[in-house]
Parts: C-alpha cells; sequence; structure tokens
C-alpha cells in the first residue's frame, strides 16, 4: 500500500525521551498532518468496515486519537479503556506489567455486553502488554476481541501477528 510510506514519514522520531536511549516514536506528528491522518484512518476502515464490530475500544491516552474517528465510520460504539482512578463509573481492571512496575488499565462496566464484537486500537505495540490486559477486560464481559490493531509494531512483535491468541494489525514499523 502506497499510503504507508506516507504514514511512516510523518512519525517524528525524538531520541532519549522520555528517558536516555529511548528512541521514541511520535504520532503527534502524524494527527497534525491531514493526508497521513486521514490515510491512517482509511486503511483502518476499508480493513474494518464488513467485520461486523460493534465496539473500538481505545487505549488512553495516544489510542484515543484514534479509535473514535474508526469507531464513527464504522458505526461501532466507542469505549476508553483507561488509565486508573479515572473512570467515574463501575469498573473492571486488569494488570500489565511495565519495564519497571506494574500499570492497570480499567473499563466502566455495562456499556460492553456478551455477543459485543470489539476491536481494540493503540498507537503503538511493544511487548504487548497493554493490548493483552486490554484484550482481557474485554474477555472479561464476554465480547469477542476480533482483533487489535496499532499504527506501529515493532519488528519483535510484528513476527507474532498475534497477541494472546488475538490476531493483531500494524500498519508501520518503528523508524
Ligand atoms: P507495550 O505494553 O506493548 O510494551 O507498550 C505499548 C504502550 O507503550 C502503548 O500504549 C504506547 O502508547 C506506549 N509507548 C511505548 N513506547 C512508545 C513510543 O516510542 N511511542 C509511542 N507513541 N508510544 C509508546
Amino acid at each position: 500500500d502506497p499510503r504507508l510510506k506516507g504514514i511512516s514519514d510523518a512519525i517524528r522520531v525524538v531520541p532519549h525521551f522520555p528517558k536516555p536511549g529511548i528512541m521514541f516514536q511520535d504520532i503527534t506528528t502524524l494527527v497534525s498532518n491531514p493526508k497521513a491522518f486521514k490515510d491512517t484512518i482509511d486503511i483502518f476502515v476499508d480493513r474494518y468496515r464488513d467485520m461486523d464490530i460493534s465496539v473500538v475500544a481505545g487505549v488512553e491516552a495516544r489510542g484515543f486519537m484514534f479509535a473514535p474517528a474508526i469507531a464513527l465510520a464504522i458505526g461501532a460504539k466507542f469505549i476508553p479503556l483507561r488509565k486508573p482512578g479515572k473512570l467515574p463509573g463501575e469498573v473492571i481492571s486488569e494488570a500489565y506489567e511495565l519495564e519497571y512496575g506494574k500499570d492497570r488499565l480499567e473499563m466502566h462496566v455495562g456499556t460492553v455486553q456478551r455477543g459485543d464484537r470489539a476491536l481494540i486500537i493503540d498507537d503503538l505495540v511493544a511487548t504487548g502488554g497493554t493490548l493483552s490486559a486490554a484484550i482481557r477486560l474485554l474477555e472479561r464481559v464476554g465480547a469477542e476481541v476480533v482483533e487489535c490493531a496499532c499504527v506501529i509494531g515493532l519488528p519483535e512483535v510484528k513476527g507474532r501477528c498475534r497477541l494472546g491468541g488475538k490476531p493483531l494489525y500494524m500498519l508501520v514499523e518503528p523508524r
């Protein structure tokens, strides 16, 4: 797909952010480029419009920049998966490992029901820990996770193409 090069080129690499040695993939330059941003959303929408997806779950915070546009275009509900303590209603919670320590993702109960077909969106997958926690949240309320999708996938993960038994779809590798 010729659009992928434009998408990759629009991602800025910021060396040593947020820590020395990290080559941070900055997608703010992607979403501020109307052509590259539209191409990104279009590719996802073309892939998912006929897959009978009923819910698109976005992972805080950068997944929120892509998931709502996809949800609107395919006629699915959007739900936010958030960091602890942000959602006001009743939540369920799943922990995941970070490089140093642990974090959690939370989801409101009641919005997603048994029988829902879910797509999970984040900007980047590295170890897959974040998306694995997201999969567990959706499955706990009886949803079927159809696929996880990210803009950027590390080659290690890209080789796997699956995550917790679920298909994983990625557009580009880190620059
Ligand atoms: P994982 O759980 O797969 O190891 O890490 C994925 C999470 O880390 C995603 O939520 C993603 O937003 C964040 N992340 C880690 N490194 C980067 C990076 O270089 N750029 C961006 N945009 N996000 C990153």
